[in-house]
């Protein structure tokens, strides 16, 4: 399939000063993808954001939408549907002005106003409060006028900035659900700033990882989670244990004694990191037989489904996320046999 830039980043760079927020990041937006622009605090999400929304001019660098640069253009040119942490609603105006009132902005008033307002409440089942003022609404119910409100100017481009920080963990979790379907009914080219990784992995078609303004890595969730591109981004997208193993001159790299490639990546003699999940680590008791690395229990913690472990093997802690089902019977100091697949370890130069 041939790929549909709708928005192209190109080089863009950000200096605040002598800060430099955004460095060098370019990023080829796919129409009707959900990007997540996802790191640390301080690393430039918002920087990026407010640059596609022309709040921000770049110090380098350009915006091209759809093969057009705007770059120079003011924001409400753009005509972007944007959601912020803030939500900025009009508290006493209603629910249905709310949703209204970019519309009327744009001339579009009486009986067009209404039905597009309707619909826009029907999509996000509210139908029965248009006449409530918002401050009379819950926290969930707001953020869905919140996203009603951007996306009824049917907007080429729809940027959230963190929209369900404020959120409860149960609320945020649906919330996550319902825009991500919301964005995909209307087929919308969307960016989304957030910091919880868990969000970007449940929201983003593109996943894009920022550190130092920077662009670390961008891919799908699974790539960016399987092959992450760098030990940084392996340690921020989920509890990845980073293991030095050393500098490798002549033969096979190997992990607890298990070999995990027939030569260091990198070349003989380079120090290298290997990255290895605390989820794709299995535990169990240590057999007679037993041929596989042994470490002993230090931590353990019911999680419900699963248990989170500390394994201390050859004195390196290890992180441990097992299913319940598997590691049943073990316990505190316990020795464990450690079992993970080579294929699921990820190599990267060390320091
Ligand atoms: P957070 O998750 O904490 O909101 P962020 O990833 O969104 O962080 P930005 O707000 O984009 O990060 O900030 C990137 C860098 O630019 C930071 O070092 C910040 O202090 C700096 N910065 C941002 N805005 C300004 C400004 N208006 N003036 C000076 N420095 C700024």
């Amino acid at each position: 399939m041939s790929s549909d830039i709708h928005l192209h980043i190109r080089n863009v760079s950000k200096k605040f000063g002598s800060v430099d927020a955004l460095r060098d990041v370019d990023l080829k937006i796919e129409r009707g993808s959900f990007v997540c622009l996802l790191g640390p605090s301080g690393c430039g999400k918002t920087t990026l954001l407010r640059i596609i929304a022309g709040f921000e001019a770049a110090t380098k660098g350009q915006l091209i939408l759809d093969g057009k640069d705007i770059s120079d253009q003011a924001p409400h040119k753009r005509g972007f549907g944007m959601v912020f942490q803030s939500l900025a609603l009009f508290p006493h105006m209603s629910v249905a002005k709310n949703i209204g009132y970019g519309l009327k902005l744009r001339g579009i008033k009486g009986g067009a106003q209404r039905t597009r307002v309707e619909e826009l409440l029907d999509v996000i089942q509210l139908p029965h409060i248009a006449d409530r003022p918002v401050s009379a609404l819950s926290g969930g119910q707001r953020q869905r006028v919140a996203i009603a409100r951007a996306l009824a100017i049917r907007p080429p481009l729809f940027l959230l900035d963190e929209p369900l920080s404020a959120l409860d963990a149960k609320l945020r979790d649906s919330m996550q659900i319902e825009l991500r379907q919301l964005q995909q009914q209307f087929g919308v080219t969307t960016v989304l700033v957030t910091h919880d990784q868990h969000e970007a992995m449940m929201l983003a078609d593109e996943l894009v990882v920022l550190k130092d303004g920077a662009v670390r890595q961008s891919a799908s969730p699974s790539d960016v989670y399987n092959q992450p591109a760098d030990s940084f981004v392996a340690d921020f997208l989920g509890a990845a244990n980073l293991i030095d193993v050393g500098k490798i001159t002549g033969g096979a790299v190997e992990l607890f004694g298990t070999k995990i490639a027939s030569k260091p990546p990198h070349g003989e003699g380079v120090p290298m990191l290997a990255a290895l999940r605390a989820e794709h680590i299995g535990l169990s008791p240590v057999l007679a037989n037993n041929t596989q690395p042994v470490g002993q229990v230090s931590f353990m913690r019911d999680l419900g489904p699963a248990t989170e472990f500390v394994v201390n093997v050859g004195g390196q802690d290890l992180r441990v996320r097992a299913s319940n089902e598997n590691t049943q019977g073990l316990e505190m100091g316990a020795n464990v046999a450690l079992t993970f697949d080579p294929a699921q370890v990820s190599l990267f130069k060390g320091t």
